[in-house]
């Protein structure tokens, strides 16, 4: 051997040895994460889009014009941040609805104004409003007053919770029943029902949430929300044996027929498995008492700051993140139940859908949707983000938002549950406005999002297939969820063996 072949020979040596050398795949993942996180601390737009949406936007009730206008808004910063194959994915919402006049007040035996509010999808009273005495009926026992609806005829229901639950009831068979008994008062000649938050008491301090009374699901009957120390103050006179007259007029409309929605949706393709989606979101929709700025705002702007972070790092993950802002969450998650229908033939290449939508606080706990096979593989993630917040991870199973189609269809649908402390007063109030929220905290929040895609997204293996229906409808079993799922209807894929007593759901 030549001394030039040597050398070669050398050149080849130390050229075989740097594959072993470079940075394996997971440290490239690493490296990348860092660099979202440099973006998406240092150059945040989180506050500015959370501003744009509140200030120039405002409330957007799904199917309204401004609800119209947000999903523009979306479509057009989507693609000023760089986001891919954007787009609106219509779909229709059954009836439309708006606010109008909302009064009410004590004519005796103390006559004093009340502050209240209109449920949403519900009916009005005569121009002008109605008089008529309270009559009491009792969430823990809607059956009886079911039975017996014709004791509310003329009358102005008031609706509580006293004593205890009955048997195994819970809030979500209540839920369930709400909507037969207010179809059957009505057909029985009430006026109007007047309560706090379903029958319990609101949160306080003068606020009154509205809200929806069932998935997709309109009442001719008017439906009055009232604050806590409102309520309080009928129930004592009605304890007390008082005879309570009250003067409410509520004025809404509904629209004529179904009115369009649409999800607004872009995306960073993968660069290995384009066709494997980890999909991204918050909702888009609000309720019209305020800007909606903790419920979603924050969502929507975490998600479109985390698709801004990843853009600029230039770095494309090995699989597409799909950013989604939903709409029709609020009236029974229509725009998220859409969307799992409208790309039923893709979910077997759907790895998980990470949602933001618990308020304006930090985020404190990854909940897996009931996949419990998933987190031990996810805690080691979780602990590399302990220099920005300590996040547990848990398998707890969250349906109040649009993670819950995705569960359903068996897929780890990942609640960002946050610590916030201060969303009992914000959400669906009038203080749900940008003053609740914080720009440092939104920033992080977005990471945390950001980076959790990514790492989901840039797996060298695959995160997570979706599980059958039989697997999830035993884990909503043992998390006491099925029954919910199954009274309020979400639950489309029969009993498959698995429940008490077939038949009687
Ligand atoms: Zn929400």
């Amino acid at each position: 051997m030549s001394l030039r072949q040597l050398s070669l020979v050398a050149i080849l040596l130390t050229a075989s040895a740097i594959p072993a050398l470079a940075a394996p795949p997971d440290d490239a993942t690493k490296l990348a994460l860092i660099k979202i996180a440099g973006y998406s601390t240092l150059e945040s737009p989180a506050f500015n889009y959370l501003t744009q949406l509140s200030d120039d936007i405002g409330p957007r009730l799904t199917g309204s014009p401004p609800a119209e206008k947000a999903v523009d808004w979306g479509l057009a910063l989507m693609k000023s941040i760089g986001l891919q194959n954007v787009r609106a994915e219509t779909w229709h919402l059954w009836k439309g609805w708006t606010r109008g006049a909302a009064e009410a007040s004590i004519l005796s035996p103390v006559p004093r104004k009340l502050t209240v509010a209109a449920m949403g999808w519900t009916g009005s009273t005569p121009p002008g409003g109605v008089d008529a005495d309270l009559a009491a009926a009792n969430v823990f026992d809607l059956e009886d007053a079911i039975k017996n609806a014709s004791q509310y005829r003329g009358k102005i229901i008031f609706l509580w919770a006293q004593g205890r639950p009955k048997g195994n009831i819970n809030i979500g068979i209540i839920f369930g029943q709400l909507g037969e008994f207010l179809r059957a008062v009505h057909h029985a000649g009430a006026l109007a029902v007047l309560t706090g938050d379903y029958g319990f008491k609101p949160e306080g301090l003068g606020l009154v949430h509205t809200g929806i009374l069932g998935f997709a699901t309109d009442f001719a009957i008017p439906f009055g929300e009232l604050d806590r120390e409102d309520q309080g103050q009928l129930e004592r006179y009605l304890l007390a044996g008082k005879t309570v007259r009250v003067h409410i007029n509520l004025q809404n409309q509904f629209t004529v027929g179904p009115v369009e929605s649409a999800n607004v949706v872009g995306e960073i393709p993968g660069r290995e498995h384009p066709e494997q989606i980890i999909v991204v979101g918050g909702h888009l929709d609000s309720w019209d008492l305020s800007e909606g700025a903790t419920d979603n705002g924050f969502g929507v702007a975490a998600t479109l700051a985390s698709a801004d972070a990843i853009v600029k790092s230039g770095i494309r993950p090995r699989r597409t993140i799909r950013f989604v802002l939903f709409t029709g969450e609020e009236q029974g998650l229509l725009g998220s139940l859409a969307y799992v229908k409208q790309h039923a033939s893709e979910m077997q290449n759907h790895l998980a859908a990470v949602i933001l939508d618990n308020g304006q606080g930090p985020v404190r706990e990854f909940q897996l949707g009931g996949r419990s096979d998933l987190v031990e593989s996810f805690e080691p993630f979780a602990d590399s983000l302990r220099g920005i917040r300590d996040i547990k991870v848990s398998d707890k199973i969250e349906l109040e938002t649009d993670t819950a189609p995705f569960i359903l269809a068996g897929l780890p649908g990942i609640n960002l549950d946050q610590d916030s402390t201060e969303y009992k007063y914000t959400h669906h109030s009038a203080a749900d406005a940008l003053e609740a929220a914080k720009p440092d905290v939104l920033a992080q929040d977005a990471t945390v999002m950001a980076l959790t895609a990514y790492w989901i997204a840039d797996r060298q293996d695959r995160f997570s297939t979706p599980w059958p229906p039989d697997k999830t409808a035993r884990a909503l079993r043992e998390s006491g969820l099925y029954d919910m799922v199954h009274a309020i209807g979400l639950w489309t894929f029969g009993d498959l063996g698995l429940s008490d007593s077939p038949g009687t759901n």
